[in-house]
């Protein structure tokens, strides 16, 4: 039978249609004797499919199991009680690819954590795991689309590196030849260097961090978005990230309603700028006013950033941390408070982290002498200080930590298509 190949997504526009779909099996429901309901997938998104007894592949059909591959002639039709909003009526079937009965013994929606990691390769096909992969790609598309109105240029920096940027203790080494290289923690240096030759930049590249300590929000390999600008004020720079999560969370609100639909996320609400700052001094006191036994120095740790802005119930900036909790490279403003911003979001906390970077050569050096780093090794890096240094500064933001924010996932790792935890490498 001829009809027009067409993927699920395009139903819409083909109803009355004799349409060809193609697709995994991921659910069969035997109505009786002669009918058969399938839920069939094929990546785009799910429909349902009927099939009565006496259409031509009938036969093939009745036996399939879950995850078999078919293709189904019929016509679409619109239905409003569908949960997909429109089935096909087929009137052909054939089984391009069968599946193994073995498939209902995998795993089961209430598995452990252990057995859906596992069998995380099964598990995305599910019908809330892939739109939230899905929704991973759309932030993508969002960040990108901003840096490019922006004027920004994409860059694509090195990823085995030779020298640490956030500090030795989260580096994964790496046999390089007859060296030891290191899995980059950041591309902030890259990005700083390709500044006086793109312009203002940005990158989507994985960051590496052998995180110890299991929390929600931790992955040891994780996608980070870097933006780095020339020319601009500490000032500035917040305003740029405000628009961007702005941006994000506004072209997710126009384009992913049956996204924040499927995972029951129906309160999301574009913020307002500007949002609210604290500095590092007044989150300490606020944390103390409230009962929290936290000394200024210390760390504001995961559960006092969402104490902060749990409460609040929208995105907060923690400001001007002490330099003994920023990398080197942290411009200061006087003594040792940092022109540092962390951008907190419920749920979560923190979800971006930048600030301006050192642009004087002799206080870099200063700063890199006092961490005990090989200068040798930081050269090049000094060496951007030395040809035309100029006020810049940028931010990096975690992809898999927005999206566990704006689906309010449980973990960080439903944010992520092949998760890498500590004790974990497969699949
Ligand atoms: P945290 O204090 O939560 O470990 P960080 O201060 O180490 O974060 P930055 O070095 O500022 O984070 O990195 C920039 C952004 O990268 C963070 O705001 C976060 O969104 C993301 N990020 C950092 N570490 C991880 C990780 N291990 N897994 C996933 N995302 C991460
Ligand atoms: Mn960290």
């Amino acid at each position: 039978m001829e009809a027009k190949k067409c993927c699920i997504e395009n139903l819409g526009s083909h109803v009355g249609e004799h349409v060809d779909v193609r697709g995994w099996v991921y659910l069969v429901r035997q109505h009786g004797k002669n009918l058969l309901f399938i839920t069939l997938r094929d990546g785009t998104g799910f429909t349902q499919v009927v099939a009565r007894r006496g259409i031509s592949g009938y036969e093939n059909l009745a036996n399939i199991h879950r995850e078999a591959v078919i293709r189904v002639v019929g016509e679409v039709i619109k239905d409003e009680r569908s949960p997909y909003g429109y089935e096909i009526r087929a009137k052909h079937a054939d089984v391009i690819s069968p599946s193994s009965p073995t498939i209902e013994e995998e795993y089961q929606p209430d598995s452990s954590p252990e057995v859906l990691l596992n069998k995380r390769h099964l598990v995305i096909r599910g019908e809330k795991t892939s739109s939230i992969l899905r929704y991973v790609a759309k932030v993508l598309k969002y960040f990108r689309a901003f840096c490019e109105e922006r004027g920004l240029v994409e860059a694509i920096p090195p990823l085995i590196t030779r020298a640490a940027c956030e500090g030795g203790a989260t580096l994964f080494p790496i046999k390089y030849f007859d060296e030891t290289a290191y899995l980059t923690q950041s591309s902030q240096l890259y990005l700083e260097a390709a500044l006086p030759a793109l312009g203002n930049v940005y990158c989507i590249q994985k960051s590496f961090r052998a995180e110890k300590s299991r929390t929600r929000r931790h992955l040891t390999e994780y996608t980070h978005a870097e933006v780095e600008l020339a020319f601009i004020e500490f000032n500035e720079l917040m305003d740029f990230t405000e628009d961007l999560v702005i941006h994000i969370v506004q072209r997710t609100l126009e384009e992913d309603e049956r996204i924040l639909k499927k995972l029951g996320v129906d309160d999301l609400k574009v913020p307002k700028k500007p949002f609210k700052r604290l500095t590092y001094k007044e989150a300490v006191r606020k944390l103390n006013d409230e009962g929290v036994p936290i000394e200024e120095g210390d760390e504001i740790e995961e559960s006092m950033e969402r104490k902060l802005v749990d409460q609040l119930g929208e995105p907060l900036f923690l400001t001007e941390f002490p330099a003994s909790q920023k990398a080197f490279y942290f411009k200061r403003k006087n003594g040792d408070i940092t022109l540092s911003m962390d951008l907190l979001v419920p749920h979560v906390g923190e979800i971006i982290g930048g600030g301006m970077r050192e642009d004087d050569y002799e206080t870099l050096l200063l700063r890199l002498k006092e961490i005990n780093a090989n200068i040798e090794d930081y050269q090049w890096y000094l060496d951007l200080r030395k040809y035309g240094s100029v006020p810049h500064g940028g931010f990096g933001l975690g992809v898999e930590r927005t999206v566990e924010w704006i689906l309010r996932l449980p973990h960080i790792r439903e944010a992520c298509l092949f998760p890498r935890l500590i004790n974990r490498l497969t699949p």
